[in-house]
């Protein structure tokens, strides 16, 4: 086995524990593969080990990546910020976005979503921790800012996403995750997802009702930030 397929498997395990820790459905909880500044080959890797569902940050890096990619069918995730001028290729070569925290950029979004795709999967980016510098949409905003991407012709609102403040502290994990369920569940939208949980945190994300974990570190390794790819 490849350490690829062992890590997936190690993965696999860890969500199937949680998820029965937590009495939840395991066909509830969605396992994205965080790629970003991996190469092709790791995701060729995972894919023949059966994962589907791909996230990318950085669009330059993900477009190259999906060309070199055309061969397999993959589910492509955008879950990095995003500038108003890089819009029109998300739309185009993707399937979900995990990170809309304002209107312009959902509005944008739709306009550019090409007629004969499916509509684009949002997920609303909140932030839980309220730090400053972390990107998400308040708690405060969200509410207008869901009622209005909701009503989006090419858009389908599917969810609430986060980036919790890393913390070891398990009870403070699980506070951040509770918050976004509970603004998902405040909205009243009949909203199915929860993007939320990454390598050292996913237990906690699952026992709160995440469906979808985003996990790189734990799939692939460490990231190199050293010899940037983008
Ligand atoms: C990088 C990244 C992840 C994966 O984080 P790991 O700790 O490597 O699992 C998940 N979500 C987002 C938005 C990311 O940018």
């Amino acid at each position: 086995m490849s350490t690829i397929a062992e890590n997936i498997a190690k993965v696999g395990a860890r969500i199937r524990e949680a998820a029965q820790a937590s009495q939840r459905n395991l066909a509830d909880i969605g396992l994205l593969a965080v790629s970003k500044t991996k190469p092709a080959d790791a995701i060729r890797e995972a894919h023949a080990a059966g994962l589907r569902d791909f996230g990318e940050n950085y669009l330059q890096e993900a477009l190259e990546k999906q060309a070199a990619l055309s061969d397999l069918a993959l589910i492509w995730h955008f879950i990095g910020p995003i500038q108003s001028n890089k819009t029109r290729p998300i739309a185009e070569h993707f399937d979900w976005v995990h990170s809309v925290d304002r209107l312009k950029i959902a509005q944008r979004l739709s306009d550019q979503r090409p007629a004969h795709l499916a509509p684009l999967n949002i997920c609303l980016q909140v932030n839980v921790s309220a730090e400053d510098s972390k990107s998400g949409c308040s708690p405060e905003e969200l509410p207008e800012l869901a009622r209005a991407v909701s009503a989006l012709p090419n858009l389908k609102l599917r969810g609430l996403m986060a980036i919790p403040e890393p913390t070891d502290d398990v009870a403070a994990q699980h506070a951040a995750f509770a918050r976004l369920r509970q603004l998902r569940d405040d909205l009243a939208l009949d909203l199915d997802t929860l993007s939320m949980g990454m390598s050292h945190d996913l237990e906690a994300a699952i026992a709160e009702g995440a469906t979808w974990v985003r996990i790189g570190t734990a799939l692939f390794g460490a990231r190199d930030y050293g010899q940037p790819t983008h």
